[in-house]
């Protein structure tokens, strides 16, 4: 069950709901939000509803949330979130576009890759310092340096920056350069990663695990969410099939059920779900179709030369193509580009 407090709840308030849970041997953990808080109740959901919570001063509502995710669930928000990230913003009433270089390979590639991103538009960049990488001869990534490229980069274009975090113990220094802390695929489903990412307070894009159902990667955005916050971004990034024509299958079904399951924004990586340049635009005008509130993509200053998924990666002039057509469609559907 999950009480939602009204817009300038005290502290008092939120206590007197602890105490009332409390006393009947529940448990509570509290979520707190931008404008209002969230308080979780833990136990004994029958207990609960006999409780005259939603009479308690600063109560807005007490809802009954008959799934394993609760914080996550669009019960809890009235209207869908927004997620702030810097100076963006990811929501439902526009479409945001993410770009940057798979990775940071050098100061040079990423100063090109990040002024083509801002040229073509989009309102944050993207570029790996940490690479979890299928084998582990593969180029890993510049790590500490390779945040530090990432910092020159938001601070030449002024734009936010989000960055994937591979190791709990590397949070806190990704977190002090990261404007948004990335999951990758393969770490979906590192619960202590996760509890430490909620920890460092920052927003988070987490992507969906390439074998994941809908419901874990909605569990795994729970588990951020119980740490203390839900600014968090849902990202499909395909996930794995029998096709080997491409390196996954972007579930459109998928990331709309996640859409609409919960108040998160969520976004779409033709990049990563396809593996070919060439998919990445048609896949990434089905995603804004859908209904997806922005893509992520990557582009490259040399896609012949990049070190990390140069198959997948945008020329300059492509991206460039891709933006000016995804803000013609969304500026159609209503959906204007952020
Ligand atoms: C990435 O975005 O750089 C990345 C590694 O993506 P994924 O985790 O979806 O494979
Ligand atoms: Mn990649």
């Amino acid at each position: 069950m999950v009480v939602v407090m009204k817009v300038g709840a005290s502290e008092d308030d939120i206590r007197r709901v602890e105490e009332m849970v409390e006393n009947v041997g529940g448990e509570t953990h509290i979520v707190r939000g931008e404008s209002r808080s969230i308080v979780a109740l833990i136990g004994d959901t029958e207990r609960f509803m006999a409780l005259p919570l939603v009479t308690l001063p600063g109560v807005e509502t007490v809802t009954r949330i008959g799934k394993p995710y609760k914080l996550v669930a669009k019960e809890v928000h009235a209207a869908p979130s927004t997620v702030k990230i810097g100076t963006a913003e990811i929501g439902r009433g526009t479409f945001t576009l993410i770009a940057g270089p798979c990775a940071v390979e050098s100061r040079e590639q990423a100063m090109a890759a990040v002024d083509i991103a801002k040229e073509a538009g989009a309102s944050i960049l993207r570029g790996g310092a940490y690479k979890p990488r299928t084998s582990p001869y593969a180029f890993q990534g510049l790590g500490e340096e390779g945040l530090a490229i990432l910092a020159e980069c938001r601070e030449r274009t002024g734009l936010p920056v989000v960055t994937e975090v591979v190791e709990a113990r590397d949070v806190d220094t990704v977190a002090a350069v990261a404007d948004a802390l990335q999951i990758g695929t393969r770490n979906m489903s590192n619960f202590a990663l996760l509890k430490e990412v909620g920890k460092a307070g920052k927003p988070v894009v987490l992507k969906r695990g390439m074998s994941s159902t809908v419901e874990e990667w909605l569990m795994a955005a729970e588990y951020i969410a119980r740490e203390g916050h839900t600014e968090i971004v849902l990202c499909e990034r395909g996930i794995r099939t029998f096709e080997p024509w491409t390196r996954n299958t972007l579930d459109l079904g998928g990331m709309i059920l996640a859409q609409q399951e919960s108040h998160l924004p969520v976004i779409a990586d033709p990049s990563h779900a396809t593996g070919r340049r060439e998919l990445v635009e048609p896949m990434a005008r089905a995603a804004l179709a859908a209904g997806a509130d922005g893509v992520m993509v990557d582009v490259h200053p040399n896609p012949s030369e990049a070190l990390v998924d140069g198959p997948q990666a945008l020329s300059p002039e492509a991206l460039e193509g891709l933006a000016a057509e995804l803000a013609a469609m969304a500026q159609a559907i209503g959906k204007p580009m952020s």
